[in-house]
């Protein structure tokens, strides 16, 4: 192992200045000061947890395997170790990313950072950056609805036989706590069950594959529910009317799918709970107003989504 001594200067921003040495490795008696935030203090705040979760957009996981640190586009990602890049550029999920081999206690540790605005800006695979380095640029690449910056922590190898580890301890046990440096944080709590829509219509399967057999076919956006974390690869577990299968991430949504959108012709239109003129007035809709179309036409009725509500306007009072 290469070992570079050098003198650094730490504790600026808390008005000491403690000069230490530390060395490239994260091993040894240097660990307990061995990272840095990858985020400047108070410019971000803990919004996603590691561990199981339920699917906060279509196609995403259910067990979340980094922190999410929500900060405004552009924000300065620094590397929280030094170590040699092995990965910067687009990669599926992430959009961008960029991922930091380091040594540790003897071992291998990869620290991933995702959705960044453009994985080789500032570094290119093969370098070697140092601890507090900047590596890129807060974004959303990649399966995201906001700017965050999300960071994995490998042990052994990155991916294949690597595990993943929860990035709050380890970087507190680093001397780095994320949470010290947060202006904001969400309440860590995991839900006992999700709730999620179908974004077409899907095969619910036997298993986590296309090779196991139709259970059922359900149509789009039926209403289904699941376990946090209960998936295997890209197939999550999900229940729709009491039968249990499996379904493809990419047809789940935590949220309606428009099929559509459509305006009301007329004032005093009423949204009703079914598709009958007996069923009860949910809203009245007046003209102009516009609806998502969440379930194919029937009978003359069609189900929509407005004013956060769910239910059904007589097809004839709608244009496109
Ligand atoms: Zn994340």
């Amino acid at each position: 192992m290469r070992t570079l001594r050098r003198i650094i200067t730490t504790g600026v921003t808390m008005g000491i200045a403690t000069t230490v040495a530390l060395t490239t490795s994260l091993a040894g008696a240097g660990a307990a000061t061995a990272a840095v935030r990858p985020l400047p203090d108070k410019s971000y705040g803990l919004s996603s947890y590691y561990g199981p979760r339920c699917m906060p957009i279509r196609s995403a996981s259910t067990y979340h395997l980094g922190q999410d640190m929500s900060a405004k586009k552009g924000t300065p990602i620094k590397s929280v170790a030094p170590g040699t890049v092995i990965k910067a550029g687009s990669t599926p999920g992430f959009g961008q990313v960029v991922v930091v081999r380091s040594n540790a206690n003897g071992g291998k540790v990869f620290a991933v950072y995702g959705h960044v605005i453009d994985g080789d800006k500032y570094v290119k695979a093969g370098k070697y950056v140092k601890r507090g380095q900047r590596i890129a640029d807060v974004g959303s690449s990649g399966t995201s609805t906001a700017p965050h910056l999300h960071l994995e922590i490998w042990k052994g190898a990155y991916k294949g036989s690597g595990t993943t580890t929860d990035p709050l301890p380890w970087m507190k046990n680093h001397g780095a706590s994320l949470t010290a440096g947060a202006a904001w944080a969400n309440k860590r709590v995991v839900p006992s069950s999700c709730t999620y829509y179908t974004t077409t219509r899907v095969n619910l399967r036997s298993g986590p594959g296309t090779n196991y057999r139709v259970v059922r076919e359900v149509r789009v956006n039926r209403v289904m529910t699941a376990k946090p974390g209960a998936s295997s690869g890209v197939w999550r577990k999900v229940t729709r009317d009491g039968t249990t299968g499996w379904m493809h991430a990419d047809y789940v949504s935590p949220g309606l799918t428009s099929l559509g959108t459509r305006y009301v012709e007329v004032n005093g239109l009423r949204l009703r709970s079914k598709p009958s003129t007996s069923g009860t007035a949910l809203d009245t809709l007046n003209k102009g107003k516009a609806v998502k179309k969440i379930w194919p036409t029937s009978n003359g009725w069609v189900k929509v989504y407005v004013n956060g509500k769910q239910g059904f306007v007589a097809a004839k009072y709608l244009r496109y």
